[in-house]
């Protein structure tokens, strides 16, 4: 780790105790500064909040009174999810104190140097994939950032011979300043989260701070079959790598072509021998990880081989068996249309599509034109007659609601026949009902064993 003084004496706040404000807040003590903790929630039972007050950082909760502003306030880092709006955050802004989020202050201090992967979809799976192809390559990755493991908490160790692979949601990227990674990875924009960021572009323009500090020495692995986010890269000066599953760049960068996936004129594997899912959406993903590792000097041999045995990542089109020649997937991590409109395009064979979840006010219109094969809808959760009513505009023959994923398997068994796909992608989060998504798809997993 870096040994900076920056912080020194000075008085920072940290909004919010969760995983990313706890290790902020431990890193800051230790580098000197007088922290102070900032929760709405009340903290007295809360063990993290017990042990960092025993450090001497003092713990404000139950509300974001203003008065933490006065004082010499030098700095706040702030939890990913806690939304601009907040009156705490407009004053702040208001008064120009610095926000960032806990990603850049990992950044200041790493001596290993970064690869940042965001984009609407595929973050993770392209995450774990870069990752295993760098440790292929004898490159020393270390996975962290949105993916569960805390950036704060692992560049302490992180050597400069080490490589870290962020994953990065635009929540953490928007309160990055200095953050520069090597190689950045954007893969799609879809209109996901307005409720934060308020306009598209705004959310494009939040995604897009991962390239802020690039320069032409620096890569941008961009999707260039994403209308939105090509016109968004445009004005950047970076050194700028597309993917394509169109070969829309005429074999520039990393492309499908007649059944391979290549990276500039060279065959890195075929798509019928990747491990993963098919679908088109894992091809591209496959296509954006090959491109950043190829870039980072990693083999194509050891690409290939990544390809070969990268099965994917539990939740996210998972299989999980057959029963009675039916074939069981779970993709509970699709919380929004677009994966679920992907994982729909997955399949050749009759699917039955498990699916409903958080009412974030939108319809699902735009998943009708991939409704076509869908023999059946079992529909749950808050969105149930909101999916139901887009079912019956596609002429989904069959189409039952039930009151959860529990009940929704047995119900899909019998609706089915042999040969058929029974899907859970349920196109909405899993909050109204569920604590998580991998709640959510544990319980459809241990519903199908039960069927067995
Ligand atoms: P993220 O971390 O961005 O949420 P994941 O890799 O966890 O992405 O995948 C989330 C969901 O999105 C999965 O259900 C998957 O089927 C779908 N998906 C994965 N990659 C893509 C892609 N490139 N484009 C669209 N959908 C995708």
């Amino acid at each position: 780790m870096k040994d900076i003084k920056t912080y020194t004496g000075q008085y920072i706040l940290v909004l919010g105790l969760a995983k990313s404000g706890y290790a902020a807040a431990k890193m800051l003590h230790k580098l000197g500064a007088k922290v102070v903790i900032n929760d709405r929630s009340t903290l007295s039972e809360d063990p993290k909040a017990k042990e960092l007050k025993q450090l001497g950082i003092q713990i404000v909760d139950g509300g974001h009174p203003l008065s933490l502003l006065d004082g010499d306030l030098k700095l706040i880092v702030k939890n990913p999810g806690i939304p601009y709006s907040n009156p705490l955050l407009v004053e702040a802004v208001k008064r120009e104190i610095p926000i960032i989020t806990e990603v850049e202050l990992a950044y200041q201090l790493s001596e290993a140097p970064f690869i940042g992967i965001t984009g609407s979809n595929g973050k993770t799976t392209t995450t774990m994939l870069i990752g295993d192809m760098l440790k292929m390559g004898n490159k020393k990755p270390i996975v962290a950032g949105n993916i569960g493991t805390v950036l704060t908490e692992v560049v302490q160790d992180a050597t400069a011979d080490q490589v870290l692979v962020a994953e990065l949601s635009s929540f953490q990227l928007l309160g990055t300043k200095t953050f520069h990674p090597r190689i950045a990875v954007f893969l799609n924009l879809f209109d996901a989260h307005l409720d934060y960021h308020g306009t598209k572009e705004a959310y494009g323009q939040a995604k897009l701070a991962i390239s802020q500090n690039q320069s032409k020495e620096d890569y941008l692995v961009y999707n260039a079959d994403d209308e939105e986010v090509t016109r968004l890269i445009q004005p950047l000066s970076v050194t700028k790598v597309p993917f394509s599953v169109k070969n829309l760049m005429d074999e520039k960068g990393a492309y499908y072509l007649n059944g391979g996936l290549y990276f500039e004129g060279e065959l890195i594997v075929s798509a019928e021998d990747l491990a993963m899912p098919k679908g088109e959406h894992n091809i591209a993903n496959a296509l954006a990880a090959a491109a950043a590792a190829k870039l980072y000097g990693v083999s194509t041999e050891a690409i290939r081989k990544t390809l070969h045995t990268f099965s994917g990542v539990p939740h996210r089109l998972e299989y999980i068996g057959a029963v009675h020649e039916r074939k069981f997937y779970n993709d509970s991590k699709a919380t929004n249309i677009l994966a679920t409109s992907k994982a729909l395009s997955a399949f050749q064979e009759p699917i039955i599509l498990l699916a409903g979840g958080l009412d974030r006010g939108n319809d699902f219109d735009s998943l009708i034109p991939y409704l076509e094969n869908v023999k059946a809808l079992v529909a749950f959760g808050e969105t149930k007659a909101k999916l139901m009513d887009a079912a019956e505009k596609a002429g989904v023959k069959q189409i039952i609601p039930v009151d959860n994923v529990e009940d929704a398997v047995p119900v899909s068994y019998k609706l089915s026949t042999a040969g058929d796909v029974i899907l859970l992608s349920p196109a909405c989060a899993s909050w109204d009902q569920y604590r998580s998504f991998e709640e959510r798809g544990d319980m459809f997993t241990k519903q199908v064993h039960m069927l067995k």
